[in-house]
């Protein structure tokens, strides 16, 4: 891979001589001069780069305990670490607008590990099974954007587990806070028969020069990626996504997207229009990092994505900045990626391009535990492989498994909670986080879920279409609300004796360009449309059985 110059920040335009420098309002953007701290969070990143806090938990905090941490380490800069404090039990989605933060947390952390590209070895994932099963009360979730997520981490234990996670060649650097986080990638880079460009050098790249670095630290906001041949990311709902395409004269190379991001104010993300080659990924991945760096706003912090400097400037003026003051040339016009005919999830049995297969096994909502990990690496192992993959739809794969051992494989991952062929139901239901632990929730969510799926697959079992329902305790979507089938964002609603109770607003028929045919939209957002999270069940059965009759042939 090309080692390339690191893209340059601009400086701000000089006042004319004589004169003092004019300072109309601006949204924070650094290139623009809007330097000054505008808001708390800018605050604590300028006070302090938030990747120096490490040295802090090590020597520190991890010796004087929980009480001795600064307030503004603990709910600001400890997120470049992986480290949220998680919601204190008991406390019920009404209170969450109206508490204090320091009322809501608890003395515990949720951890997120990145796991780029979803790829894990044997090694890494026995670490993992350890961690949750010594530190973390045999928590283990994965999350929809292939992170392992640890809660009930105290911060006495963070250096050890950093010990074993980074001698395994795993991180915790930059998993949240305003920063490059974990790179999404195809579950299935390097052995799927349909693709032609393994990605996954451009992600180890990327992050090998990128994340802990500190240009890069200090953004507006979070910054998503998404690397993939195949059509089997989120790739749209992403900050930049690059997408496999086979040029007619250049080749295999890349489609390059901007400006996705969900959460309130919705986008899709925008094709720039360029053709880009594997070895160029990094450096145009950067450059439009540098973008934001500079050009983000940084005054509001529900404007710092970059998705609204995408929709004021428009995909030509970002290509055109891109061009001109990062990368100091043109790109090469690029034709749109092919889109497959039907959904690609990966559950069940493939086969891979060198004639062994993978399999895809579904836990319920993405929830399994450091025991159900430990087995499932015994399993593995005893089955010849060492690679597992996780998807961005809190599922997982077996890689490298010979044709004749299948089977075996199948039945020993159904013998640990793992569904190889999984109802329609457990395939499609994807949860957040939720008030259980997470201190922005509103409604509970993984219980929710799995309860769901639990009633629907015994009324419903046979239910053939393919199906998504996305649950979310709140309206920051993190489980994709806006682009399920059926999404549902947690709010209270009034229930059956006019009491707020737990409930659901509902979105309906929203979806991603993942195939031909389908164009990308936000579901139906109806005022009309809440359940209770009590009746959740019921609702989505009706909703089902009212689409079963009504479908057409072949729909
Ligand atoms: Fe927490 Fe809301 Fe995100 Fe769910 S959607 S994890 S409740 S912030």
């Amino acid at each position: 891979m090309a080692v390339s110059s690191t893209p340059t920040r601009p400086e701000a335009p000089a006042a004319p001589a004589g004169r003092a420098p004019r300072r109309p309002r601006g949204e924070g953007q650094w290139a623009l001069g809007h330097r000054e701290p505008l808001n708390a969070n800018e605050r604590i990143k300028k006070d302090d780069d938030p990747l120096n806090v490490r040295a802090r938990i090590e020597t520190i905090y991890a010796h004087r305990g929980f009480a001795s941490i600064d307030p503004q380490d603990l709910r600001g800069r400890f997120r470049w670490w992986g480290l949220y404090t998680q919601r204190k039990a008991g406390i019920d989605g009404g209170r969450t607008a109206v508490l204090e933060p320091h009322e809501l947390e608890d003395e515990f952390f949720m951890l997120r590990v990145r796991v780029d590209g979803g790829q894990l070895n044997l090694a890494q994932l026995r670490v993992i099974a350890d961690i949750s099963r010594e530190f973390a009360r045999d928590t283990a979730d994965i999350t929809d954007r292939q992170n392992i997520q640890f809660h009930w981490i105290r911060v006495e234990d963070m250096p050890e587990i950093w010990r074993r996670l980074e001698a395994v060649g795993l991180q915790t650097t930059e998993a949240c806070g305003d920063c490059p986080r974990v790179v999404l990638g195809s579950p299935v880079a390097g052995v799927a028969e349909a693709e032609l460009v393994d990605p996954t050098p451009a992600i180890d790249e990327i992050v090998s020069r990128y994340v802990g670095d500190k240009q890069f630290s200090n953004l507006p906001r979070k910054f998503k990626t998404s690397i993939s041949w195949l059509v089997d990311t989120p790739y749209e709902a992403n900050d930049i996504a690059f997408l496999g395409v086979d040029h007619p004269e250049h080749g295999p190379g890349f489609d390059v997207w901007v400006g996705g991001g969900l959460s309130t104010n919705p986008m899709l993300a925008k094709r720039l229009g360029v053709w880009v080659p594997l070895a160029e990924v990094p450096d145009i991945w950067a450059g439009v990092v540098g973008i934001f760096r500079d050009y983000g706003y940084r005054r509001l912090r529900n404007r710092a994505r970059l998705k609204f400097l995408v929709a004021d400037w428009g995909v030509e003026k970002f290509r055109e900045v891109l061009e001109k003051e990062y990368l100091g040339r043109t790109l090469l016009d690029g034709p749109a990626p092919e889109l497959p005919d039907k959904p690609v999830d990966h559950i069940g049995v493939h086969r891979q391009r060198d004639g062994r297969n993978y399999v895809g096994a579904a836990p319920v909502v993405g929830r399994v535990s450091g025991g159900q990990l430990a087995e499932l690496a015994d399993v593995v192992e005893a089955h010849g492989s060492d690679r597992v993959r996780l998807t961005p739809y809190q599922k997982l794969l077996v890689l490298d498994v010979a044709p004749e051992r299948t089977e075996s494989l199948v039945a020993a991952l159904r013998g640990i909670g793992l569904a190889a062929r999984p109802s329609a139901w457990r395939r499609g239901t994807m949860a957040c986080t939720g008030i259980e632990f997470c201190k922005l929730a509103i409604v509970e969510t993984k219980a929710r879920g799995e309860e769901l799926v639990a009633r629907l697959e015994e009324r419903l079992r046979d239910f053939d279409a393919d199906i998504s329902i996305h649950l979310n305790g709140c309206p920051n979507a993190c489980a994709r609300t806006q682009v399920a089938d059926i999404g549902l964002k947690g709010q209270l609603v009034v229930g059956p004796d006019g009491r707020q109770v737990e409930g659901f607003q509902v979105h309906l028929g929203g979806g991603l360009g993942m195939v031909q045919g389908q164009t990308a939209g936000f579901g139906r957002k109806l005022r009309g449309l809440k359940t209770t999270a009590e009746e959740l069940p019921e609702y989505v059965e009706r909703l089902a059985r009212r689409y079963l009759a009504g479908r057409t042939a072949g729909e």
